[in-house]
């Protein structure tokens, strides 16, 4: 296989490159989907959970009340009231916590839940500051926040609870300045007062996780999976669920198998499935953050987890799905995921696969092999 690059192009890129990474550092700062319609908030902490979760969940909303103009005070009290937390148990999940969130269509927020995964957070890594840093976390998402689009590990709205060690913290355990002023923005002081009020009963349910690690670039990906493939998505096999335990929404895709980049001998050429998170009863459907389900005939490379029951996930989600695509001669491998130092991308998949470039630069680059 041989590679040519066209130089001038290449400097184009990497002077391109720079500029991105240096104007994502000064301009990243969480994005918004729903707000409450009251900027002042009780959050319901569920009554008889362990001390340690409930000093975490008081010291998560302390963070935002004292900071920012969202005044969210704690009570202990049931799951089923609007705003509330609790825990959950899911072994085959990559989350510590997760946020359950339905909003009205003219974006007034209905309800939020949120949940520490005992799985992981009843390990002695998680100490008091990690899980009120998970707690700020999905009050965020509570509150109306989403995460911050790139590498920016100053916002406690930053994916990753842990970098790829497992054990050095990856984002900021407290709001920064940035967060802060994205929520003032969402609930101003002054707000009128005729407030927008709650409307139709939604059917859609947003999941918003919080990832246990971060994985900064594909090596450590690749480190991590227990297989890598590529190959071609068929059809989508069936879904799962257990009603209105809403991370259990879970899709299921064949995907027929070209190559096996790393892991065991599989039936190469055969078929295995795949696991996303999100899905549908029928009644309710299930929209996963950084999980985008795969649709039948795209050409992709994956980074898998094994699962318990034998079928693989992708590890982190999107963060684990490449979609590879041909145009004439020339293929590109770009990432689902913004989430990732690109740095590294193109080594590695020159070594491994061919040409990897993300979907923000590829226009600037002419590669063939
Ligand atoms: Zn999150």
């Amino acid at each position: 296989m041989c590679l040519k690059f066209n130089k001038k192009l290449v400097t184009t890129l990497l002077v391109f490159m720079s500029l991105f990474i240096i104007s994502s550092s000064v301009l990243a700062a969480p994005g918004t989907s729903g707000k409450w319609s009251n900027r002042t908030q009780t959050l319901f902490v569920q009554t008889g959970m362990s001390s340690k979760y409930v000093t975490a969940y008081n010291s998560g909303a302390s963070k935002w009340r004292t900071k920012s103009n969202f005044n969210v005070s704690t009570k202990t009290g049931s799951i089923t009231n609007a705003f509330a937390a609790s825990t959950t148990y899911d072994s085959s999940a990559g989350w510590d916590g997760i946020a359950y969130s339905t909003t009205s269509s003219n974006g007034i927020r209905k309800s939020s839940k949120i949940y520490f995964n005992t799985y992981y957070t009843g390990r002695s890594v998680y100490t008091a500051s990690i899980l009120s840093g998970i707690a700020t976390h999905e009050t965020g998402h509570g509150l109306g926040l989403t995460h911050t689009s790139t590498v920016e590990t100053s916002s406690v709205m930053f994916p990753y609870t842990f970098k790829s060690d497992g054990k050095t913290s990856a984002r900021s355990l407290s709001p920064s300045s940035a967060d802060i002023s994205v929520v003032n923005k969402l609930y101003p002081k002054t707000s009128s007062s005729k407030s927008l009020e709650e409307t139709d009963d939604s059917d859609t349910v947003t999941l918003t996780p919080s990832w246990v690690v971060y994985y900064e670039n594909e090596e450590e990906l690749a480190d991590a999976a227990d297989l890598i493939i590529e190959g071609t998505v068929g059809e989508h096999k069936n879904l799962e669920y257990t009603k209105d335990q809403f991370y259990t929404y879970t899709t299921i895709s064949d995907v027929n198998v070209k190559d096996i980049i790393k892991g065991k001998e599989l039936n190469e050429g055969g078929n295995i499935e795949i696991r996303q998170m999100g899905g549908t009863d029928g009644e309710t459907t299930v929209i996963t953050h950084d999980s985008t389900i795969l649709q039948e005939g795209q050409n992709v490379i994956l980074f898998l987890r094994q699962l318990e029951d034998g079928t693989y996930s992708p590890i982190n989600q999107d963060d684990s799905i490449y979609l590879k695509t041909k145009i004439g001669d020339n293929t590109t491998v770009n990432a689902l995921s913004i989430n990732k130092n690109t740095k590294k991308q193109e080594t590695f998949f020159n070594e491994k696969n061919g040409i990897v470039l993300n979907n923000e630069i590829i226009s600037n680059i002419e590669t063939q092999y």
